[in-house]
C-alpha cells in the first residue's frame, strides 16, 4: 500500500530527472529514489505518466539506428520487466528492491544495520546492485547536525521520516532534493522526531571542517 500524503510535498525532482526516470535511463539506485518520491507525490506521478506517453510515441517514430544502443537496451529491458521499479509494491516476502523500497516508505526499518558516524548521525548502507551509486539511509537524531560537507558528485535525498533544514530550506517526508558538485551544506534535523532520509550518492561525502575530516576515510562510497 502506498502512503500518500497529499499537499505535504514541496520539493520535487527537476523535469530532466523525471524524464530520465520515465525513459528508463536513470541508474537503479537513482530510479528507486525517484520512485519513492512518486509514491508521495501525485503531481510528479502525473508528469511521469505524461513523459512516458511522449517517450513511447517518440520511440515508435524513431529509426532504430537513431536510438543509442544503451538507451534502447534499457527501454527493452524495462518493457520485459514485469515489476518496474517505478512504483513500490507491497510484498512482505519480497526482498528485492521494490519490496525493500515499500518497507522503507512505510517506516519499517527493522533489521537494518546502522553504522554510527557521529554522535547524531548513523548510516545504513543498502544493496541495490547499482555499481555506481551508494544507496543508504541517514538517521539523524532530532536537532542533530550532519557536519558541513561537500560531495564532488551528485546527491539525491528523499525524506522518509521527520525532517531537516539546511541553507536552502526545510524538508519533510516525501520532499526530494538533488545537489550537484561542491556545494557545501550543513543539514540539521528538525526537533520533535528523529530524521530518516534516503540518500543516493555517486561520490562520497567529504566533511570540510578540520575536526571532522578524520572521519572522511570512513565515508568511502559503498556502491553495489
Ligand atoms: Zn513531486
Amino acid at each position: 500500500m502506498l502512503r500518500i500524503k497529499k499537499d505535504m510535498v514541496h520539493h520535487h525532482p527537476p523535469t530532466d530527472i523525471l524524464t530520465e526516470h520515465a525513459s528508463g535511463v536513470l541508474s537503479v539506485a537513482q530510479s528507486a529514489c525517484v520512485a519513492a518520491h512518486l509514491s508521495y507525490c501525485q503531481r510528479c506521478r502525473h508528469t511521469t505518466e505524461r513523459l512516458e506517453d511522449i517517450g513511447g510515441a517518440q520511440l515508435e517514430r524513431l529509426d532504430p539506428v537513431a536510438v543509442g544502443e544503451s538507451v534502447l537496451d534499457r527501454v527493452l529491458a524495462r518493457l520485459e520487466d514485469p515489476e518496474p521499479l517505478r512504483y513500490a509494491r507491497s510484498e512482505a516476502s519480497d526482498t528485492r528492491l521494490p519490496g525493500l523500497l515499500d518497507r522503507l516508505i512505510n517506516g519499517d526499518y527493522a533489521d537494518l544495520v546502522w553504522k554510527r558516524v557521529t554522535q547524531s548521525l548513523s548510516i545504513s548502507y543498502l544493496k541495490t546492485g547499482d555499481a555506481l551509486h551508494e544507496f543508504a539511509l541517514y538517521r539523524i537524531a532530532e536537532g542533530g547536525r550532519i557536519p558541513e560537507h561537500t560531495h564532488g558528485g551528485s546527491e539525491m535525498t528523499l525524506v522518509l521520516q521527520g525532517g531537516f533544514a539546511d541553507e536552502s530550506g526545510e524538508y519533510h517526508p516525501g520532499d526530494f532534493v538533488i545537489r550537484e558538485g561542491w556545494d557545501k551544506h550543513t543539514p540539521v534535523a528538525l526537533e520533535g522526531e528523529e530524521c530518516i532520509c534516503l540518500a543516493v550518492l555517486d561520490a562520497p561525502l567529504r566533511f570540510t571542517r578540520l575536526r571532522h575530516r578524520w572521519l572522511n576515510p570512513l565515508l568511502k562510497l559503498r556502491a553495489g
